[in-house]
């Protein structure tokens, strides 16, 4: 940890000579046809939420947590471009006037780059620096690296997830992020407190205590092992975690929250699921010394609503769920938890997906997709990650793992794997008398229906290769066809008979952990077919994804 030798006098001045002061920021300005395009790509959406379900000190919690999510908001903004609040100032002029578009798109963005663009520049000609606004603009990879062969005892402290590099009298500098985002770090630790003094909850108050500790100090490894305890009615998640936004290493976590309202009457149902994990295991289309009822249950999943969320998973595309913490030495000793964020994939479901099954489903198909089928399908999804071979025993006796044989063909065997058996375990839970017998023609539909929204974002990516590889394979077999107006259609009685033939040969290529097998089936089905082509060029007017309001702020009482 880096907390000698540097003086908080020179990290402030510093930072006062990177922001500019005086000096007009918005220099060169794209074309407002083009930033309007670019924010109706994002279909608005106030996000709705039931605060009825918690009692009134939780409330009050919450209403302390989203302040401090408020900051970090400014947070995240200071780690995408040391400039940005001077520009979020500059910026607010253009409200309630025509060019209110360009402040819209940086609230969107957290920047004067567009996420949803390869990052292209709309308020400045230059572009986005790779490091975001973690390292001097002007510094090279080679210089950092360089750097570091010369001072071997800063590797750490550089490398770190929680320090960015300054330059300061000429020289590169780690600084922790205690230090170099006062005073927003110790607003932020004094609202966790306070947060923690209004709950009734025992584990949320630890977490908050923890995590407060941990703003002041960067040391998150205790906050993040308390976090895996909370068992209360909110899942809380705030701090620095993905490292995406620096893309020059990879190494500094960008800071974000989520506030959630856990949704009691899913994790009921979650927890009837999971006692079934074994039963489907046995129930896979693959011979019984294949099957593997030891890999446990992998990680939890919660089912929550959000109540806010800031910082960088609100830049650009929406989070609709995620597995934390990061750190292996917490998943080591206990595991992750995939939280899934069931308002945010409603919004996402009528604002795109309704839209995709209007442009390219049979009409008698899209009287049947829901929702709710579509919700499932994904927590099935979640599930049977966990099903099937996980490990491959070696003619020597040494046990692999199967994405170690898979190598880069792992993912979208397992991506297309996990979407297969979905519907499978659906049947299976329909069967079981889980879910009523009502639904299955509404989950053929909806399965239908929710391919174009993966493929739509190319197939080279896991999600979207493995849907390609179901489409094609189905399409192949009948299973799916085109009706006479050029829709998609499917003939029910083949579709299942197809999957589990397709289920049947995916985990096959897991068991054998069968390389040669798998790079040939991938190119074999990961194909963007004329038929795919067709329907994903009537998707041109449909948003992409959601833009979120949040009407809870006004029902609180707290400003935007
Ligand atoms: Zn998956």
């Amino acid at each position: 940890m880096m907390k000698k030798n540097i003086s908080v006098v020179m990290i402030f001045a510093a930072i006062l000579a990177s922001m500019n002061c005086g000096e007009r920021m918005i220099q060169e300005k794209a074309p407002i046809e083009y930033v309007q395009r670019e924010l109706d790509k994002l279909a608005p959406v106030a996000l709705q939420c039931d605060l009825n379900q918690i009692p009134n000190s939780e409330i009050k919690t919450l209403k302390k947590l989203i302040q401090a999510a408020q900051i970090i908001d400014q947070l995240f903004l200071l780690q995408v471009d040391p400039e940005n609040l001077k520009l979020a100032r500059e910026l607010e002029r253009y409200r309630g006037t025509p060019d209110q578009p360009y402040l819209d798109l940086f609230t969107v963005m957290f920047g004067r780059w567009n996420r949803l663009d390869h990052d292209k520049p709309f308020l400045t000609n230059k572009a986005k620096p790779l490091g975001a606004g973690f390292y001097p603009p002007d510094m090279t990879k080679e210089e950092f690296e360089s750097f570091l062969k010369e001072h071997p005892d800063q590797v750490e402290a550089f490398e770190s997830n929680f320090t960015v590099i300054r330059r300061i009298e000429s020289k590169l500098t780690a600084v922790p992020y205690y230090l170099a985002y006062q005073p927003y770090t110790e607003q932020l630790a004094k609202l966790l407190e306070q947060a923690a003094d209004e709950t009734n909850d025992p584990t949320l108050e630890r977490f908050l205590r923890l995590r407060s500790q941990a703003i002041r100090t960067d040391d998150y490894y205790d906050s993040d092992m308390a976090w895996m305890d909370l068992n209360g009615d909110l899942e809380i998640v705030i701090g620095p975690y993905e490292v995406y936004e620096d893309a020059l290493f990879n190494y500094k976590a960008a800071y974000e929250a989520f506030l959630c309202i856990v949704d009691k009457a899913e994790s009921e149902k979650l927890m009837q699921i999971g006692g079934y994990l074994n039963d489907m295991e046995a129930h896979l289309p693959i011979a019984d010394r294949y099957k593997n009822f030891n890999r446990g249950a992998g990680s939890p999943i919660k089912v929550v609503q959000e109540v806010f969320a800031a910082g960088d998973t609100k830049a650009g595309v929406q989070t609709a769920a995620f597995n934390l913490p990061n750190d292996e030495r917490v998943r080591e000793a206990k595991g992750s938890k995939k939280v899934m964020l069931k308002n945010v994939m409603r919004a996402k479901f009528e604002k795109c997906w309704i839209p995709i099954a209007h442009a390219v489903l049979a009409p008698k198909l899209l009287s049947l997709v829901s929702f709710d089928a579509y919700f499932n399908e994904v927590l099935m999804h979640e599930m049977s990650h966990s099903l099937g071979p996980g490990f491959i025993t070696q003619a020597d006796g040494q046990r692999v793992d199967v994405s170690k044989k898979l190598k880069e063909c792992y993912s979208v065997i397992e991506e297309c794997k996990a979407d297969v058996l979905a519907i499978l375990n659906m049947k299976f839970l329909i069967d079981k008398g889980v879910f009523s017998r009502e639904i299955e023609p509404s989950l053929y539909a909806t399965y239908l229906g929710g391919m174009l929204r993966s493929i739509r974002f190319g197939i080279n990516e896991a999600h979207g290769g493995g849907v390609a590889i179901q489409f094609n394979y189905c399409f192949e077999r009948g299973a799916f066809k085109i009706d006479e107006d050029g829709k998609l259609d499917l003939e029910e009685k083949k579709l299942y008979p197809t999957l589990v033939d397709l289920a049947h040969q995916l985990l096959m290529l897991q068991a054998t952990g069968d390389y040669e097998g798998a790079k040939k089936f991938i190119e074999q089905y990961r194909r963007l077919t004329p038929v795919l082509q067709t329907a994903i060029d009537r998707l041109h007017a449909v948003p992409v994804d959601i833009r979120p309001s949040y009407p809870i702020l006004n029902e609180l009482g707290l400003n935007e």
